[in-house]
């Protein structure tokens, strides 16, 4: 089998290029979701493309795509994407890859002046990471049909600001359909963003599958009231009560070992303000297991926290989940894929499960999707010291490639 490899300086150079938009002091990146940063790293995309002679599309949610036309004018396209927007304390490499990634596979087809049968499309989806606006994977989400466009659209972040103005402002508010279009296969390169592949020592991790994960909103209702004068053993306070339930909330991860995970990452309190008593929280929450069944039990545990730190703390406390994934499975066929090729490159590899939503989840119910990890060198990600070697970035490109090419 003849296998191609892609140009790995070009591919870093581009990252790094990439990384200047929303650019922080400690190395890393804060670009959220349609702001000035986000847009800069669009335009960017958008000149790359056109050099490499695509043709540009911006759908009504805001998503982007670079078409390179094949030779067959019925084929539906072969689509390698992720996403361009990063969480407040991101890094150069989460999501950038899979799309930088998919211009260097355009550009290298260019090079070698290979005209494939199905055009190859490299998209850049809208709001993956969900911290400026819930839910994540927003784009591609609509895309194929989990959400109406005129909810996503409306979905607002902290300062009250919509998708839709937001996508007005900075001039990605595409005329484009949304999804309801086939699409024959999705690629999708990523960062493992945790520490099995560095561990193992193997290059590639070919995602079989998913954690089961559940998403809820925890609302913790107690009483304002002055903080001077107010006995403590009148006292319902709902952050103290919240700080009660994110301690239960973490012990049920720790307790799994190292296939379970827990998180309460954000709270919003009401009325926040220095001389009142937190009168209400909402505190976000899940929970994730490779295994289904510990996931339901995990979640069983969380509602008999509630209920305790409810009652202990004189509190109400309700529970409503906002998003769940898992279990997937990828396409047999795809991951088959995905092996053999990584044979081919003579890449070592390893079959892994994703723990974090991706675009790929959302693609992977309307055609077969391939996702493809590249070690994290330090085990982290979403934060400024997430990073990937020149090599590793290298190997998952190669991956992409070859696969498009054979697909
Ligand atoms: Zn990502």
């Amino acid at each position: 089998m003849n296998m191609f490899r892609v140009d790995r300086e070009r591919l870093w150079s581009s990252l790094m290029e990439m990384g200047v938009f929303g650019a922080t002091a400690d190395g890393g990146c804060r670009r959220l979701t349609l702001t000035e940063e986000d847009k800069q790293a669009r335009d960017l995309f958008c000149s790359w493309a056109k050099a490499a002679n695509c043709r540009i599309t911006v759908d009504r949610i805001g998503n982007i795509f670079a078409r390179r036309e094949g030779t067959d004018p019925q084929a539906a396209p072969i689509m390698i994407g992720s996403h361009l927007d990063t969480v407040p304390t991101g890094g150069k490499f989460d999501g950038v890859l899979g799309v930088v990634a998919g211009i260097e596979v355009l550009r290298r087809l260019d090079e070698l002046s290979i005209r494939t049968r199905a055009p190859v499309e490299v998209v850049v989806w809208t709001n993956e990471e969900g911290s400026r606006f819930s839910p994540m994977t927003l784009g591609s989400s609509v895309f194929v049909g989990d959400y109406s466009l005129e909810t996503a659209l409306g979905r607002t972040d902290d300062a009250g600001v919509t998708v839709a103005e937001a996508l007005a402002r900075i001039g990605y508010a595409g005329n484009g359909a949304v999804g309801d279009r086939e699409v024959s296969a999705y690629l999708e390169l990523h960062v493992e963003q945790g520490p099995l592949l560095k561990e193992g020592g193997e290059q590639i991790g070919i995602v079989s599958g998913s954690f089961n994960a559940r998403y809820f909103v925890a609302t913790v209702k107690g009483e304002p009231g002055h903080v001077g004068p107010t006995p403590m053993d009148m006292r319902r306070d709902a952050l103290v009560a919240a700080s009660a339930l994110t301690l239960e909330i973490d012990r049920i991860g720790r307790s799994r070992g190292r296939d379970g995970r827990s998180n309460a990452p954000h709270l919003s309190l009401y009325p926040n303000v220095r001389g009142v008593i937190p009168g209400e929280v909402r505190l976000s929450c899940d929970v994730r297991h490779s295994d289904r069944s510990e996931m339901l039990a995990m979640e069983r545990e969380l509602r008999e926290a509630c209920a305790r730190v409810a009652s202990e703390r004189r509190v109400e406390i309700s529970l409503d989940q906002y998003f769940a994934f898992g279990p997937i499975e990828f396409d047999s066929g795809m991951t088959a894929l995905v092996r053999e090729t990584a044979k081919a490159l003579e890449f070592s590899h390893r079959d892994i499960l994703t723990v974090a939503s991706h675009d790929a989840i959302p693609m992977n119910t309307i055609c077969p999707t391939a996702l493809i990890f590249v070690p994290s060198e330090t085990g982290i990600s979403h934060n400024a010291a997430e990073y990937s070697t020149p090599e590793q970035c290298g190997d998952g490109a190669d991956i992409l490639l070859n696969m498009a090419l054979r697909l």
